[in-house]
């Protein structure tokens, strides 16, 4: 089954500099609620893998990070969508740890955890990090313009990474369309 990991600032909501730190700064990009829809129904599995270091940073805590997830969690469920994990850093940069992405345990956990393979799972995100994170695990990468994604084009195409789409609506459709046509 295909999987699809998520970053979440930037790619389903809008991003803030200040962190989003309570429900209210939680505002979707529009049409990315949708788009997780497609893929649902499309038959993949969804999970989101986020650094929060606003937590270790103290602006906000796990309990409020529930809150603002809960927000989500019930707007996908106004659109069918139950998203099959979510996983958070809530770690500072310094702290080497290895959930903070580019490095990788988020996303090998959501691989053990949702019996996926790199070569079935795909990653989107709008950051650097994100597109690291995912070659070094060797899944699929698409880079989304949205949150600071247009910042990193050139970056990220260095690294050798093709495929940018303007949003997470047009990376669903993509991935939709190559899931019918495995030739793409
Ligand atoms: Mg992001
Ligand atoms: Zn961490």
């Amino acid at each position: 089954m295909t999987l699809i990991l998520l970053d979440r600032d930037g790619v389903i909501n809008f991003d803030s500099k200040n962190y989003i730190r309570a429900p209210s700064d939680w505002q979707p990009i529009p049409g990315s609620i949708e788009a997780m829809a497609r893929l649902v129904h499309a038959g993949c599995k969804l999970a989101i893998c986020s650094n929060q270091s606003g937590i270790a940073r103290g602006f906000f805590t796990h309990e409020t990070l529930s809150q603002i997830h809960s927000k989500m969690h019930d707007l996908l469920k106004s659109h069918n969508v139950k998203l099959d994990a979510v996983y958070y850093c809530p770690h500072h940069p310094d702290s080497q740890c290895n959930c903070r992405k580019p490095n990788t345990g988020m996303l090998y956990q959501a691989l053990s955890d949702l019996s996926s393979s790199p070569s079935q799972t795909w990653f989107i995100g709008d950051s650097l990090k994100d597109m690291q994170a995912a070659l070094t695990i060797n899944c699929h990468p698409i880079l989304v313009r949205t949150g600071n994604g247009y910042k990193h084009e050139a970056d990220v195409r260095a690294l050798g990474i093709d495929n940018i789409r303007t949003d997470l609506s047009e990376a669903a459709d993509w991935i939709i369309d190559s899931l019918v046509s495995p030739a793409l």
